[in-house]
């Protein structure tokens, strides 16, 4: 997100909306949303700077919680929607929120493309094992042979790792979180949305009415923050091709760790990399002079009035 000089001096309250909120009593998600709304008055937004996309499943819900423009997708398309707004309004700051369910499954082709795009948004994943607003059936980041309390078998499919397939895609920033703990989960979603390029931030979610394995004891003696213990994870264009490996190897080696300690803080922070919309504006600046935001779609009578011919000028071969 490119930041102009302007500032609000709005609190996380007013980031509230007015509308009911029907998650369960102790979900992660209630965190989830809070750092949300921390992270935004403490970046100084303005409400109508910032649009966030909510895929399907509980935690498709979040747009209606936040005091933003907000907007309830399709299942698994969420990034799909959120990138379209990106690049009709490249001055946004664009959120979008999804299960790990819908993310990772029906919406896994669009995952892994949004990383290798590189288009400057952030993409939180509310990692939670289980498809809760479902009843609990498993999730892809379940691990093979476990088993919930909202199940009658053991899973018998292998589980994908968020952060991993991240790194393998493309983000170039990427991290992971605990819903619990506000204040981190705040800073890290600030950090995010500052990141000029694709960020992804997995959040580890207890789902207290489904998934009793993953619970707030069992995440208790095994987070431990990546940067307290001298992590780094910045790769700019001076950083060598081998530092620049160790530091992707370091990754994806931090990123599989779950049964005994499980790391939470920024794996990957590349800013090496020029984001989608620069690379764009190099090849056709009509574009990005000329958002389709900045310009009229349709006359009174909704006959289309966008003028193109100057892209295609710059298109001529
Ligand atoms: Fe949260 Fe699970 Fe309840 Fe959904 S079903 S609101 S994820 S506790």
């Amino acid at each position: 997100m490119k930041r102009d000089s302007f500032k609000t001096t709005l609190s996380y309250r007013d980031f509230r909306s007015d509308q009911t909120n029907d998650w369960c009593a102790g979900c992660g998600d209630h965190g989830i949303l809070r750092a949300l709304q921390k992270a935004l008055a403490e970046l100084g937004l303005a409400r109508d700077q910032t649009a966030i996309f909510g895929g399907i499943g509980c935690s498709g819900k979040t747009p209606y919680y936040l005091n933003t423009f907000g907007i309830h997708t399709l299942h698994g398309r969420v990034l799909s929607f959120a990138a379209g707004a990106k690049l009709a309004n490249p001055a946004l700051n664009v959120i979008a929120v999804g299960g790990d369910g819908d993310g990772l499954s029906i919406g896994g082709g669009h995952f892994l493309n949004s990383g290798r795009r590189n288009l400057d948004m952030l993409y939180i994943m509310f990692n939670n094992g289980v498809y809760g607003l479902t009843k609990g059936q498993p999730a892809p980041t379940l691990r093979v042979g476990e088993r919930t309390k909202s199940m009658t078998h053991s899973n018998i499919q292998g589980y994908l790792n968020p952060v991993s397939l991240a790194l393998m895609s493309g983000y170039t920033w990427i991290g992971r979180g605990y819903a619990y703990d506000v204040p981190a989960l705040a800073a890290l979603m600030s950090a995010a949305m500052q990141h000029p390029g694709m960020a992804f931030l997995d959040v580890l979610q207890p789902c207290p009415k489904y998934n009793d394995l993953h619970t707030k004891d069992w995440y208790a003696n095994k987070l431990y923050s990546l940067q307290e213990d001298g992590y780094q994870a910045l790769v700019t264009v001076d950083t060598d091709a081998a530092a620049a490996r160790h530091i992707f190897n370091q990754a994806m080696a931090r990123a599989q760790e779950w049964d005994e300690r499980i790391a939470v803080g920024v794996f990957l922070h590349d800013v090496s990399r020029p984001d989608f919309q620069t690379q764009l504006h190099a090849m056709q600046s009509a574009y990005s002079d000329r958002p389709p935001n900045r310009q009229p779609v349709t006359d009174a009578s909704g006959r289309c009035m966008v003028d193109i011919s100057p892209l295609l000028e710059e298109l001529k071969v």
